[in-house]
């Protein structure tokens, strides 16, 4: 069995306690590797590196322009690499393979982009109100950043934030989802090999309560970025907040997809079927409330459970292949689950509602594509996460109902809208609550557009060019160039 030890300051590094945990493959359904299980101890290591990083000449003392410099070639070395992490993956995680080269290959954009930003960070003289200072601003990298990772798609999430820290300048130690260690593991290596500094991104392997825990309490930590459940997250975010450290949390959703009888439904019907059913409805961002206006209600249901009765599912790296595994063996058991739930509350199986029974699944964690009508938006199938292939359909009347079931959710992280009224497009828009609004499109993201959620979605912004923003500090630098000598005893 191949073993993957922690990454620290550059070397392999095996737990302080000598333990491992397995790893499993969801295609198989059996463990593939064996992963170092990470200590306190080991987080403290991690950190003391990408500290001594920060400060180091190789790195901390590097203008911006060259810090760009070596993102720029660290691009370069993914990308040279896309195979590698890509297969890696889909073992490891059971993405499809057609998916996981599309979005390795899109990793490096992420290390261009704000690489190319590293150097147009700049801090602004204040045009100050009293005469004779020169009152400036510098913006500051914060230091040592945690970035805690969830299973689902462990590399383009961690990017999200590695960019962005690495191009302020700041050091990284990295804690992945324990059920997909391996890739990111891989990707430090990679990006060592391309040029970056080595404690620059430290990994260190493990469980939540072992690993994550200490990282966040360590003193020399400054901020965390955290993807992940919003139950996990709520956590994290008031264990940071207590000793006055600065979190991003990117969270859970249910997110609606929202169908109007004037809309493409050629487009909609795709959209709709895309939206919960690729990454096997894996995704923060899977639309899976289907909010369809009645009058088309059941042709868009005939269509979405045809459409889902043609899914190829099987290996995820036959590149056929349409539908993977659920990743992880308590997860396909969660899935099933909300399948039991939304049968005891009445909701109706249209399509699926079973694991699936295919010789090519083997002994693989599949749930068969499931659609369930009748659903009432108070549902728990309609409120709560289930982070699967289940999408639940609710019909409307009118644009006024579409928007108070759409806002009718604790989350608020993305909505799909499907019409052609332009006019319609922007009042939708306007009115949903969530952190993403697409029009006639669903699921789409780019480094350059900002992802983040509402409500118990999460708190703050990645991507886009305010990203970076979360990664630096103000500091203030007033010089006096001949202010008036004041009492020294009254404060102005
Ligand atoms: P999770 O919250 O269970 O775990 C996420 C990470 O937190 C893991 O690395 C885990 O080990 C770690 N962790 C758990 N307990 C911890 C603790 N006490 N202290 C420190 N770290 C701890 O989430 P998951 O099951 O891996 O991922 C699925 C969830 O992620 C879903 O809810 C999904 O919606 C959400 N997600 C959100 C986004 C987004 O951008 N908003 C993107 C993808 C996934």
């Amino acid at each position: 069995m191949q073993q993957f030890a922690m990454h620290v300051d550059g070397k392999d590094r095996l737990s302080s306690s000598g333990d491992w945990f397995e790893t499993e493959d969801p295609f198989r359904g059996e463990p593939w590797a064996k992963i170092a299980r990470g200590t306190a101890d080991d987080v403290d290591a991690a950190v003391t590196a990408a500290h001594h990083a920060f400060t180091r000449g190789d790195w901390g003392s590097l203008t911006p322009t060259a810090r760009g410099r070596v993102l720029s070639r660290v691009a370069d070395g993914i990308a040279a690499n896309v195979d590698l992490l890509a297969e890696l993956e889909v073992r490891d995680n059971g993405k499809l393979l057609a998916e996981m080269r599309g979005q390795v290959a899109y990793l490096p954009e992420w290390l261009r982009y704000y690489g190319g930003l590293a150097d147009k960070v700049e801090g602004t003289v204040i045009p100050l109100d009293k005469p004779g200072y020169f009152t400036f601003t510098r913006r500051e990298p914060l230091g040592v950043v945690a970035i805690i990772t969830p299973w689902n798609s462990p590399l383009m999430l961690l990017m999200w934030k590695l960019a962005p820290a690495l191009a302020t300048g700041c050091t990284v130690v990295i804690k992945p989802s324990e059920f997909t260690s391996a890739s990111t593991i891989q990707l430090v290596k990679v990006m060592e090999e391309a040029g970056l500094p080595p404690g620059v991104v430290n990994v260190v392997t493990g469980f939540g309560a072992e690993v994550g825990s200490p990282l966040i309490d360590h003193p020399l930590v400054r901020k965390v970025g955290f993807t992940g459940s919003d139950r996990t997250g709520r956590h994290i975010g008031a264990q940071a907040a207590r000793q006055l450290k600065r979190s991003t949390l990117e969270l859970g959703g249910k997110s609606p997809n929202i169908v109007f009888d004037d809309a493409d439904l050629d487009a909609a019907v795709n959209g709709v079927v895309s939206g919960i059913f690729a990454a096997t409805g894996q995704s923060c961002i899977a639309g899976s409330r289907l909010l369809v206006q009645s009058s088309v209600h059941d042709e868009v249901v005939r269509r979405i459970v045809d459409m889902s009765r043609t899914a190829r599912m099987g290996d995820p790296m036959d590149p056929g292949t349409q539908v993977g595994p659920v990743t992880t063996r308590p997860q396909y058991q969660k899935v099933l689950d909300y399948i039991d739930v939304a049968i005891e509350e009445g909701a109706t199986v249209a399509v699926g509602g079973r694991p699936a029974d295919r010789p090519e699944c083997g002994n693989g964690w599949f749930v068969e594509p499931t659609i369930f009508t009748g659903v009432d938006n108070s549902m728990r199938i309609a409120q709560e996460e289930v982070f699967g292939p289940v999408l639940a359909v609710i019909p409307f009347e009118d644009e006024q109902e579409a928007i108070r079931i759409a806002n009718d959710s604790r989350f608020g992280l993305g909505a799909g809208v499907w019409t052609s009224d332009i006019s319609r497009a922007f009042r939708m828009s306007e009115q949903i609550q969530a952190g993403t609004v697409w029009v006639n499109v669903y699921r789409a993201v780019s480094f350059m557009a900002p992802f983040g959620g509402v409500k118990d979605s999460g708190i703050g912004r990645e991507n886009g060019i305010s990203a970076i923003d979360e990664y630096l500090e103000t500091k203030t630098v007033w010089i006096n160039t001949g202010a008036p000598t004041a009492d020294p005893f009254v404060m102005r």
